[in-house]
């Protein structure tokens, strides 16, 4: 395909001491050699391609050196959107990053929509969708794990999955070609449909399986959303630092001061959490501490994980109960803090009222228990047994609802399979579930779905 040659900044504005223009299409490399000088007076098109060339940038106007550089030269196809691609490593100050751009865009180049470099890579057969789309995952990872995922992903872990699950798909709708052409032959008939079935089921497993991960993906990329709870005074700010170490939540001795909900992403051994600090669900009549406390509630009700502080020194009351109550059958870990401190609280009570949730000592103050809490998260998390990395995420919202639907076309195949439904009547669930999957890698997509998937993406990449 032939694109005209697109142009963007491609690192963070504002930000590091180098910044990046990256310039994709046919002309890429004419529009650099236009206002590229080297010293020893390189012509870019003689130079071979991944190499990298110190120089200045001239405006061919005004005979003036905008920029120094090192520009990198890549010819297509082994690019990244298999076109010529030209990277102008220049330094990072919003100024000078926008003098470059300016210059490239006056003398032939376009300014990219975003995800246009994307888009291009999949248009030009770069990658599949799936691989786009995490490619659009890897910049907004917040944690390790998270980007693990994406780049899974990337490489293409869900992409060939896929494949295989819609050749198995492939492999029957033939065999039911052979059967519609050659009706002769009965025992065609009699293959095909136990291959409907063995197949359907095995394409049906694996989907299971995927959706299994889904919400494990989701989690991976959005963050357990965890909510610190507890009196004023146990030490939620005080926890919330510890897990964050540093101080962004503000610790103060005055009971109720942490007026409003801090979030904050941490990553546990792995497990990323969206940690929030809320105000303590307690009855209050003070009009800046309810807000919190309303908060709170909402906060509860969203939570996937809650991390319920107890005070070690106190003896519990009501407000304690009460939250017990609150966190009923929710995932919970429970914090006796302040053990550093003479023990007041009842611990027989807190094990009746804990039942089946773990129990976790801490002393923030003196900085003890805290691992114990960390391999708590985990192995909550992770059951202690889930290996990421050889595991398939899906953590996109696109492709969890495209393989429920999928699941559904295959499950009627199946059970149609099982009675007397003729074939051809099979065959077009079995192509339906064939074609969805398809939507997963972006064989049979529409322009509008990828339009408004590739604008998504940051701009410049
Ligand atoms: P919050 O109101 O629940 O957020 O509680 P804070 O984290 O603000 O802590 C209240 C007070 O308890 C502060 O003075 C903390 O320094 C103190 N504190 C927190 N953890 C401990 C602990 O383990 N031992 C002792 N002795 N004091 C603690
Ligand atoms: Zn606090």
């Amino acid at each position: 395909m032939e694109f005209d040659t697109i142009a963007a900044i491609s690192t963070p504005l504002g930000e590091g001491a180098i910044a990046i223009v990256r310039l994709s299409g046919s002309n890429a490399i004419s529009i650099a050699n236009q206002i590229f000088h080297s010293p020893n007076g390189k012509n870019l098109f003689n130079q071979a391609s991944h190499t990298i060339h110190y120089g200045h940038l001239v405006d061919s106007e005004t005979d003036e050196i905008v920029e120094e550089v090192m520009l990198s030269l890549m010819k297509g196809p082994k690019t990244f959107t298999r076109e010529d691609v030209v990277e102008i490593n220049c330094h990072g100050g919003i100024v000078s990053v926008n003098r470059v751009l300016k210059l490239v865009l006056i003398n032939g180049a376009r300014l990219a929509e975003p995800g246009e470099f994307t888009k291009r890579a999949f248009l030009n057969g770069r990658i599949d969708l799936s691989q786009a789309e995490a490619v659009m995952d890897l910049i907004r990872a917040k944690t390790d794990k998270a980007m693990n995922v994406a780049l899974g992903q990337m490489d293409g872990r869900l992409s060939r999955l896929i494949k295989t699950l819609r050749q198995a798909l492939l492999e029957t709708i033939a065999q039911v070609e052979v059967n519609i052409d050659y009706p002769e032959y009965d025992d065609v008939e009699e293959m095909t449909i136990p291959l409907m079935i063995k197949n359907g089921m095995w394409v049906k497993e694996e989907i299971e399986k995927l959706l299994v991960t889904s919400s494990q993906g989701k989690i991976l990329r959005e963050g357990l959303s965890t909510a610190i709870i507890g009196r004023p005074n146990v030490g939620k700010s005080s926890l919330l630092n510890s897990l964050i170490q540093e101080n962004k939540a503000i610790v103060t001795d005055i009971a109720g001061t942490t007026r409003d909900i801090i979030e904050e992403y941490v990553n546990v051994r792995g497990v990323p959490l969206k940690l929030v600090d809320t105000a303590g669900i307690r009855e209050t009549e003070d009009i800046v501490e309810r807000i919190g406390v309303e908060k709170s509630r909402q906060v509860l009700k969203e939570a996937d994980l809650i991390l319920l502080v107890l005070n070690n020194a106190e003896k519990l009351t009501i407000e304690d109960r009460r939250l017990f109550e609150a966190i009923e059958g929710m995932d919970v870990i429970i914090i006796i803090n302040k053990t550093d401190l003479p023990t007041q609280i009842e611990l027989e009570e807190i094990k009746q009222l804990a039942g089946e949730k773990r129990i976790v000592t801490t002393s923030l103050l003196q900085e003890e228990g805290i691992d114990e809490l960390e391999e708590a998260i985990a192995s909550l998390f992770f059951e202690g047994t889930i290996e990421s990395s050889d595991i398939t995420y899906v953590s996109n919202a696109r492709h969890i609802s495209l393989l429920h639907l999928a699941k559904e076309t295959i499950t009627d195949a199946i059970e149609a399979a099982q009675t007397d439904v003729p074939v051809d009547m099979i065959q077009i669930d079995v192509t339906r579930t064939w074609e969805i999957l398809g939507e997963i890698v972006g064989d049979t997509v529409e322009e509008s779905l990828l339009d408004q998937l590739f604008s998504q993406f940051c701009l410049g990449k």
